[in-house]
């Protein structure tokens, strides 16, 4: 199965967070990792004063079940230094969430697949559509382009 992942974080140094993160995701079963450069960006509904976000696309494999990524995701979290619980708005080392699993529609308590806030935010689909500018979001039909096009 194709999937999409975004890396996020706006502590340390992302650069480096973001290649443990690959080395880790792959050590998981991810395979065939390609990810588009860091892009910055201002933080969005933070407080101010919060430092810049980093953000990167990866497109990948995934042999497994959603909700068995979305472990690997949060134990990649942890393994960068993220505290389990945090809230969703606040500085963190590294955010990885799922942005698309295949052409698969998910909306279960842990898994909104596609990711419920991807498609409204340049900073996913700058990333995203550097790598995969015609993958497509099957709840809209649309390419990661045109969506970028739409905001
Ligand atoms: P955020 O990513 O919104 O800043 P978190 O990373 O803390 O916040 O995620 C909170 C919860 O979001 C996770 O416990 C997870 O179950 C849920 N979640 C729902 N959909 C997704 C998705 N597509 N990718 C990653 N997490 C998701
Ligand atoms: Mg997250």
């Amino acid at each position: 199965m194709k999937i999409i992942l975004m890396l996020g974080g706006n502590i340390g140094d992302s650069a480096a967070v973001f290649r443990e993160a690959c080395r880790k995701l792959t050590a998981g079963g991810v395979r065939n990792i390609r990810m588009s450069d860091i892009f910055r960006s201002a933080a969005v509904d933070c407080v101010p004063g919060t430092p810049d976000f980093c953000d990167a696309a990866i497109s990948a494999e995934w042999d497994r079940s959603p909700l068995e990524l979305l472990k690997l995701c949060q134990e990649t979290e942890r393994a960068a230094g993220r505290p389990a619980n945090h809230s969703s708005r606040e500085s963190r080392i590294l955010d990885v969430d799922i942005i698309l699993f295949g052409d698969e529609i998910i909306n279960t308590p842990e898994l909104t697949i596609p990711h419920p806030r991807a498609i409204s935010r340049e900073f996913v689909l700058a990333p995203l559509c550097q790598i995969e500018p015609q993958i497509l979001f099957p709840n809209t039909n649309l390419p990661a382009e045109q969506l970028w096009k739409n905001i």
